[in-house]
């Protein structure tokens, strides 16, 4: 199963639905309830599948379908092509990660469906590589045409530990517009690149005043992070630039409010740098527009989930924790599903040239998923 959804070149910059395709004829199989979402150009889906009762109680299994570019990696192998080399299993996504989603399609075929007591969902999106943009979605329809699930597990590679709480990312375009005249005559214009350095010189300081106050959070490093990733702008050396633009983030604590670093920022950009960029152009603006924002995953005092998923094979040795790396958990959680992230192979590979997973990885997730099986036919 693996190495034929590794096949899929689900790149998300291209379409996965020959993926969603050849998985929901093979749902079907199964008598599941299938339901796609679109993205707006409709080259995209996501698919949300129902087995079982229409009943309370239920469990989501979820993985994104997407993969990131192998462009410019050096692979030894066929990225596209899950091979074995000394015990290991290569090929991109085989961590990130089409190895929790191969498990529970492939153990679908060991579930007695007529036993089913509570509804199994799967959930398979598109684009959680370029910022989540497809999960909201999903979950929405999902609620609107099923019964809410108690329980979601996101199998992002956390070699089967659970993560019950990470961080947000937020990510912004910032665009400072001023006047261009000859760098001789600055008083004739408003030079945007200043202006956008003064912006960064106070993101930078919002960021080193989060980590003076670092709490004492399980995610690495625990701090609220900002960083400025891109910046263009400018023509030459004796021109006052008219244009400078800039991609920023910041990837909030768990229990960071995610609201406070903007509005921070533009009370700044208000109260200081408009004003002087418009002292000798009226016209001078700085725009911020939110390019992907994903929720974090907060802590659940109840940690309903987390003491659900304790339980099950597969998972009973492991650790709990926080991480920084960010997933769709946070979207189910927000929709009322208690949620905890979950998955066979190591984040350490994602995204790497010559990605790989452990089979042992895979096994220990089987058991899991077999455990959330018997669950469902109240087994235990
Ligand atoms: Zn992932």
């Amino acid at each position: 199963m693996l190495a034929r959804l590794v096949a899929f070149p689900t790149v998300s910059r291209d379409s996965n639905l020959d993926l969603i395709d050849w998985v929901e004829d093979y749902l079907k199989s199964f008598g599941a309830r299938c339901r796609r979402t679109w993205n707006a150009d409709r080259t995209k889906a996501n698919l949300f599948a129902a087995i079982g009762p229409d009943a309370p109680g239920g469990v989501v299994l979820s993985g994104h379908t997407d993969v990131v570019p192998v462009d410019g990696q050096d692979w030894r192998t066929d990225p596209f092509e899950l091979t074995e080399r000394d015990g290991l299993l290569y090929g991109r996504g085989s961590a990130d990660m089409k190895g929790f989603s191969a498990v529970f399609l492939a153990r679908l075929a060991l579930l007695n469906r007529s036993a089913l007591q509570r509804p199994l969902y799967l959930a398979l999106s598109y684009d959680e590589e370029v910022g989540c943009l497809g999960i909201d979605h999903m979950v929405e329809d999902a609620l609107a045409n099923f019964t809410r699930p108690d329980f979601a597990i996101i199998g992002e590679p956390t070699t089967m530990q659970i993560v019950r709480a990470h961080k947000s990312i937020n990510v912004f375009r910032t665009v400072v517009t001023g006047r261009a005249a000859h760098s001789s005559q600055p008083h004739r214009g408003a030079g945007a690149i200043l202006a956008a350095a003064r912006i960064i010189e106070h993101l930078d300081s919002i960021g080193r005043e989060r980590r003076a106050h670092a709490g004492d959070s399980g995610c690495e490093p625990p701090w609220t992070t900002v960083q400025v990733g891109r910046i263009e702008g400018g023509t030459a050396v004796n021109i006052l630039p008219s244009h400078c633009e800039f991609l920023w983030e910041y990837r909030g604590l768990p229990d960071e409010d995610p609201e406070q670093i903007i509005e921070s920022l533009q009370g700044f950009i208000d109260g200081e740098v408009l004003p002087d960029l418009r002292e000798f152009a009226p016209e001078a603006s700085v725009e911020t527009t939110s390019v992907a924002r994903v929720p974090p995953l907060m802590p659940d005092s109840e940690a309903k989930a987390e003491r659900w998923v304790r339980d099950l094979s597969g998972v009973r040795e492991g650790g709990s924790g926080e991480v920084s790396f960010a997933t769709e958990a946070g979207s189910f959680q927000r929709a009322g599903i208690s949620s905890v992230v979950c998955g066979p192979g190591s984040i350490d590979q994602a995204h790497q040239p010559n990605e790989f997973i452990d089979p042992a990885e895979l096994r220990r997730c089987e058991a899991m998923v077999d455990d959330v099986f018997a669950y469902l036919c109240g087994a235990n």
